[in-house]
């Protein structure tokens, strides 16, 4: 099953897909996450990437199709994935419709988890990443159990350079101006779901999971 996370940075993609890809043992992939890690091993890619990431702004299109379609080439999408941070724009819906094509294979369940403005502020002020394994954690809201260590599997936890307010606020005014095409373009294939992202954590997953069982 093909799964797409929509939503606001903030909204908990990245906390959703990790859950998800753990109970339904299909790959996380996050083209925020592949950037990081061209980043952080500067590749020619991440040198591209990392001006334009601590800016809040989106990564050229091309560039992060090229990427997508190269992860999609690895054998562990046979079953399917949950795709976190793609697509953002309309064009990049198109793109993955593509890829995807060539695989005979096509997105299934789009979900959207709506986030209030100020809740993504709070939640991302203060969160904390697992360099790792991704798994997302918060300062006061979703502490983990040891100071700096990931629950799940004992990796370091660091605070992303794009999480500082006033890179969060561009980030959600670049969100907003793409969203709702996105929006429309699921609707009207009937695979929009849009869910309340404010409540607890299991209760979003729980909705998620019962979202892909009815698609069976
Ligand atoms: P968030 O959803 O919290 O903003 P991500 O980890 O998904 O976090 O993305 C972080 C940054 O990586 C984005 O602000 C953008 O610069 C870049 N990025 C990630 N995915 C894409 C994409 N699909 N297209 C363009 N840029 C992207
Ligand atoms: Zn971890």
């Amino acid at each position: 099953m093909q799964i797409v996370l929509l939503g606001p940075p903030g909204a908990g993609k990245g906390t959703q897909a990790v859950r998800l890809a753990k109970a339904m043992q299909l790959p996380h992939i996050s083209t925020g996450d592949i950037l990081r890690q061209n980043v952080k091993a500067d590749t020619q890619l991440g040198q591209q990437a990392k001006g334009i990431m601590d800016k809040g702004l989106l990564v050229p299109d091309a560039l992060v199709a090229s990427m997508l379609d190269e992860r999609f080439n690895n054998a562990d999408i046979k079953k399917g994935f949950i795709l976190d941070g793609y697509p953002r724009t309309l064009a990049q819906a198109g793109m993955l419709d593509q890829i995807l094509m060539k695989k005979n294979i096509a997105v299934d369940l789009v979900v959207y988890l709506d986030t209030a403005d100020e809740v993504i502020i709070k939640r991302l002020t203060g969160r904390l990443v697992c360099s790792k394994c991704g798994a997302n954690f918060h300062i006061t809201n979703m502490p983990p159990k040891e100071k700096g260590i990931c629950d799940n599997c004992g990796g370091s936890l660091y605070q992303r350079t794009d999480d500082v307010e006033t890179t969060v606020r561009k980030r959600l005014d670049v969100y907003k101006n793409e969203v709702s095409s996105l929006i429309e373009f699921y609707t009207k294939q009937n695979k929009l779901h849009k869910l309340a992202a404010d409540l607890d954590p299991q209760i979003v997953l729980g909705q998620i999971i019962d979202l892909s069982r009815a698609l069976k």
